[in-house]
């Protein structure tokens, strides 16, 4: 079964649960309409370490990525909550992105 995993803004953490994107899953919609009809795993759901974090330095997003990999996720979906206003994504989180890239790991634009 094809395993996918969803990144998402710490700072969302305060008032988000993850529902709006598990529901978006479970129902197949949004940016998970590709699996529409196929048995997938959410096998993870992980944020970035923070605001001012350098993910190329820190060994807790090292840890993470490398998780991914021998979880062997195939899909990262990243959350509309690591894009501000202006649909601008976060720095720090384009970094992990590139880093989950570099692993072989696909990246998905959105969640919910
Ligand atoms: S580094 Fe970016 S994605 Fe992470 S908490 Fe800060 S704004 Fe959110």
């Amino acid at each position: 079964m094809k395993k996918i995993a969803m990144l998402n803004c710490l700072r969302a953490n305060d008032v988000c649960t993850g529902a709006s994107c598990f529901r978006a899953f479970h129902e197949r919609r949004k940016s998970f309409e590709i699996y529409s009809g196929q048995e997938v795993e959410v096998a993870a759901f992980m944020r970035c370490n923070g605001c001012g974090t350098d993910p190329c330095s820190d060994k807790g997003i090292a840890e993470k990525v490398a998780r991914l990999r021998q979880e062997k996720i195939e899909v990262v979906h990243v959350g509309a909550c690591t894009k501000n206003k202006e649909g601008v994504r976060c720095g720090t989180i384009q970094k992990i992105m590139d880093m989950i890239e570099a692993e072989g790991i696909r990246i998905v634009d959105g969640t919910h």
